[in-house]
């Protein structure tokens, strides 16, 4: 693994971001659990792509539909057949597996040089069973996609929300793939979130769409996640590696330790989905539309990226290390908006009551208003450094002074400059710190 990816892994394992599921048990096949401060810029990812896609979209309306749906709907989705497949190959000494379309020799094992086995098709449904008979009329499927749950809802939010094409409909949730070759950390798993939005929109106008949210999702992880903008670029895909549900197919991609790598794609998929959903029901997902008198079947440009991607993302892109007084300091330079904790209050020493008290009390001020830390288990040169690798924009120290003059100490996380502040302005004072401008 590249070297910043070790750093990156321990990092998240030590400060809460991110451990190895069922760790205890020696870990389970590419699973993650998220800690507490984890949890939080995962959060705060969902929370800034619902602002930007729902709240602030009189066209997008959300949706939180079942994992576990009917098995029809994913053999009408085509996912139960070739579609969803990914080819794999065995090697026939070291019996390590590969998905073929990515060894540049098909024949040659890349570990260890063995034969390779010929390609067959691997399906990535994790399947399951519902209610007490496990037989074939049990038999269903975790979501591949949290897309299709938006499609088998298309009527219900159209006629509920008085919804008039072109429009949109968000989920963020839970999707599963029986992966080949997961790794690379969080970047490939068995289980991952989703944020995806389908926009329906008359057939003919989809390339208009398609460039719209591909400039739209761009300006996204820019502007929003702070993403930097070097190591972000488009990739279209070909003819030949389209999915089966797509007409056209731009991804996102990020510049990883391990290449550039999609973390989310932009598709035009056409009428694949509402037309095979119709076929499949029997349901007539025609539109009316009141301009033309026609009807038509929607198509949909679709966005599609992926929650625990994006985290991984945004923790590679903030990663800094400084020399600061000869001393090497880690510091997540994260956007406050993402920021896990917001604001973290450290008494100068832990051996003074009285400072204990008060640092106590100026958390108690501060913890409605922000994602608030307390500690005290520390020296405060360690307590900063801690704070810094979990990329807290601001921290405030009570000293001896503070029970003077009622003022305390704010530090600044990346300039490391340190203003006095009224504790009766300290609230004023960060909300205006921390508003997007
Ligand atoms: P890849 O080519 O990397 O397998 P994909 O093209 O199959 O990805 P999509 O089906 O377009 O991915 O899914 C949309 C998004 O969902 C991806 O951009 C990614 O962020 C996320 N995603 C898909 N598969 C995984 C996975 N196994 N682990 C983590 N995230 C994933």
């Amino acid at each position: 693994m590249p070297v910043i990816m070790d750093k990156i892994v321990s990092l998240c394992k030590r400060r809460g971001f991110i451990y190895q599921s069922s760790e205890i048990y020696g870990g389970f096949g590419s699973c993650y659990d998220y800690g507490p401060i984890g949890v939080e810029l995962k959060n705060n990812i969902k929370r800034v792509w619902w602002k930007a896609m729902v709240q602030d979209r009189a066209d997008v309306v959300g949706l939180d539909s079942a994992v576990i749906m009917s098995p029809k709907v994913w053999e009408a989705s085509g996912h139960l057949t070739a579609g969803f497949a990914d080819e794999l190959v065995e090697c026939k000494k070291c019996h390590h597996r590969f998905k073929a379309d990515e060894l540049k020799d098909k024949t040659k094992c890349p570990d260890c040089g063995g034969k390779l086995t010929i390609p067959k098709k691997f399906n990535l449904m994790m399947q399951t069973y519902v209610g007490p008979v496990q037989d074939e009329a049990a038999k269903t499927y975790l979501r591949a996609e949290t897309c299709q749950g938006i499609y088998v809802n298309f009527e219900n939010v159209l006629d509920t929300m008085r919804m008039k094409i072109p429009f949109g409909i968000a989920q963020i949730g839970k999707a599963f793939r029986n992966e080949i070759t997961p790794g690379n950390f969080t970047f490939r798993t068995r289980e991952f979130e989703q944020m995806e939005m389908q926009y329906f929109i008359k057939p003919g106008d989809n390339d208009k769409y398609f460039d719209e949210w591909k400039k739209q999702r761009m300006d996204w992880y820019l502007n929003n996640l702070g993403i930097k903008k070097e190591n972000l670029r488009f990739r279209e895909h070909s003819k030949e590696e389209l999915p089966h549900y797509a007409r056209k197919a731009v991804d996102i991609e990020y510049n990883y330790p391990f290449g550039f790598k999609e973390f989310e794609g932009i598709h035009d998929r056409g009428d694949w989905d509402l037309s095979n959903h119709a076929k499949h029901s029997g349901k007539d997902f025609s539109y009316f539309d009141e301009k033309t008198k026609k009807k038509y079947i929607p198509n949909v440009v679709e966005t599609s990226g992926g929650v625990d991607r994006s985290a991984l993302v945004v923790l590679l892109d903030a990663y800094h290390e400084e020399k600061v007084r000869k001393e090497t300091r880690v510091v997540l330079k994260l956007d406050k908006d993402l920021a896990p904790i917001k604001v973290a209050v450290l008494p100068l020493v832990r051996n003074k009551e009285e400072i204990v008290k008060k640092a106590k009390e100026v958390y108690e001020i501060l913890k409605p208003h922000f994602m608030s830390m307390y500690d005290d288990t520390g020296s405060i040169g360690r307590l900063y450094r801690r704070q810094d690798e979990i990329g807290t924009p601001f921290c405030i120290t009570i000293d001896f002074d503070t029970l003077e003059d009622k003022k305390v100490t704010v530090r600044d996380r990346d300039t490391m400059k340190q203003d006095r502040v009224a504790i009766d302005k300290l609230i004023d004072f960060l909300q205006d710190k921390l508003a997007k401008r």
